[in-house]
């Protein structure tokens, strides 16, 4: 199966960027405090739209 993964450690959070939120069409990311977490992953459609946009290479696809 395939999935949109963050890593946490990369991400500038939402104060500094937030750019992912903003990207996607489906609202698959959500704010939490200042981080940001996938709180839809099954509603994904891997567009990559937020693969792109993201600053620090820190959203990627994964498969399982
Ligand atoms: S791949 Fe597309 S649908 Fe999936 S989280 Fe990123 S922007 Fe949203
Ligand atoms: S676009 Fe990347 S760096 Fe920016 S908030 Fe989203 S995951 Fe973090």
């Amino acid at each position: 199966m395939v999935k949109i993964v963050l890593n946490q450690d990369d991400c500038n959070g939402l104060e500094a960027c937030g750019e992912c939120i903003d990207t996607c069409p489906l609202e698959i990311f959500k704010p939490y405090g200042d981080k940001i977490v996938i709180e839809h992953p099954d509603e994904c459609i891997i567009c990559e739209a937020c693969v792109d946009i993201c600053p620090n290479q820190c959203i990627s696809v994964k498969s399982d």
